[in-house]
């Protein structure tokens, strides 16, 4: 048992095998959740030309306070090529163009409109309520570093800065394989012996989620011929993922079978709880994960492999799970030989967040675990860990 890989180690070796998956042109509005290759660089400056940041007037400083003539109007989204002369104001709407002349915008509500001409009676600074050309960014300069994930936000800036495409590496297919003669597709009655299967069902989602297209296979039997069938299958993605068959029990057959396939197992077992039997394999350029059956076992074990291999195909810069500090609410007793990954529910306490382990830790409570939003890391070793310490954890998907 001493020998057990460590998870470090085990995230190394699957890391060590996920090189990013070719890029392609994408564009901008196909881009959401894509992860950039490439720099994303400005193609024009942001504001692209000096515009008002208030609806008001466009007026020369050195005038106020004053009484100023209205000239004209620039509108959003129109040139405006007239230069403003001293003594004029010119209506200005947010977003329009600065005339040129002009250095200040005085806010309408700090205006008393009379005809054609407006009353201010106050100073004001140079450049007020001006966005200067460039502000935010000038073309040429870095808007987002290779390696992020479009968010929202920066599928906005990407856009406001004239990048019409961005290079992403290609989204990885992910084959999620269930295997088990027990399981039934929900919907179906429940003869005696039989449960519903989830797994597939769940990884898909999770690993949907996480940037995969995704081809659920339907649930295999335990049987040789049918599991050569549907794990060739499988082995024609990016990525294989099945759940159940990886321990030591006489109808356990995945490992067996993929290697027959010619699948060259890089790791089996892994000191964690839950899911220690965890197997991972290559062949050719496909990632082969074996996840074990119990359903908390494969959700921790999509958390802590298969979704950072993921993130590293699609050229993530820093693939691996990212825990937080969180203070446990309970005292626990430590695995001697395992890491721990114990399900709870997250709750901010004054300043602190505080992390409440769900009743029923046992791999197969997948509805107990369903409570949870967070994965806290119990690190192995000897005897408790007291309440109130700072332990390390992983926001699970909540919404
Ligand atoms: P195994 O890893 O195949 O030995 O399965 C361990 C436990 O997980 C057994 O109780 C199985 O019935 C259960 N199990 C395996 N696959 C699934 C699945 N896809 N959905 C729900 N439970 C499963
Ligand atoms: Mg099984």
């Amino acid at each position: 048992m001493a020998s057990l890989l460590t998870l470090e180690e085990a995230q190394r070796l699957v890391l060590e095998r996920a090189a990013p998956l070719p890029g392609e042109l994408v564009p901008v509005a196909e881009a959401a959740g894509r992860v950039i290759l490439e720099d994303a660089i400005a193609r024009v400056d942001l504001p692209p030309f000096a515009s008002s940041a208030m609806d008001g007037f466009a007026v020369r400083a050195a005038d106020l306070p004053g009484t100023l003539q209205v000239v004209g109007e620039s509108a959003a989204g129109r040139p405006f090529d007239l230069a403003l002369e001293p003594g004029g104001a010119v209506a200005i709407s947010t977003g329009a163009v600065i005339p040129q002349a002009a250095d200040s915008v005085v806010p309408i509500e700090n205006v008393v409109r009379y005809d054609n001409r407006v009353g201010i009676s106050h100073e004001v600074e140079p450049g007020a309520h001006i966005r200067p050309r460039g502000g935010d960014v000038a073309a040429g300069e870095l808007v987002m570093a290779a390696g992020g994930r479009l968010t929202p936000a920066r599928l906005a800036a990407a856009a406001a800065s004239g990048v019409a495409q961005l290079k992403c590496a290609r989204r990885p297919r992910v084959a999620v394989l269930a295997t088990g003669s027990e399981l039934v597709n929900p919907g179906d009655a429940l003869s005696p012996g039989q449960i519903y299967e989830t797994n597939g069902l769940m990884l898909s989602s999770v690993l949907a989620a996480a940037g995969a297209e995704v081809m659920s296979q339907p649930p295999v039997v335990d049987e040789e011929g049918a599991m050569r069938e549907a794990l060739e299958r499988g082995l024609a993605a990016d990525v294989l993922v099945t759940s159940g068959g990886v321990s030591v029990g006489e109808h356990d057959l995945v490992r067996a079978v993929e290697r027959e396939l010619g699948v060259e197992e890089i790791f089996w077992r892994v000191s964690i709880k839950p899911g220690k039997p965890v197997s991972f394999g290559v062949r050719g350029d496909t990632l082969v994960f074996g996840l074990p059956g119990n359903p908390v076992s494969a959700l921790v074990g999509s958390e802590l492999f298969v979704k950072p291999a993921l993130r590293a195909l699609q050229g993530v810069a820093d693939p691996l799970p990212r825990f937080e500090p969180g203070t446990l609410a309970v005292s626990l007793r430590r695995n001697q030989e395992r890491d721990e990954f114990v399900r709870a529910r997250s709750r901010v306490d004054g300043d602190v967040l505080v992390l409440e382990p769900v009743t029923g830790q046992e791999s197969h409570m997948i509805v107990r675990s369903s409570a949870a939003d967070a994965l806290v890391h119990i690190p192995r070793g000897n005897g408790e860990l007291p309440a109130g310490s700072t332990v390390r954890w992983l926001r699970l998907a909540t919404d």
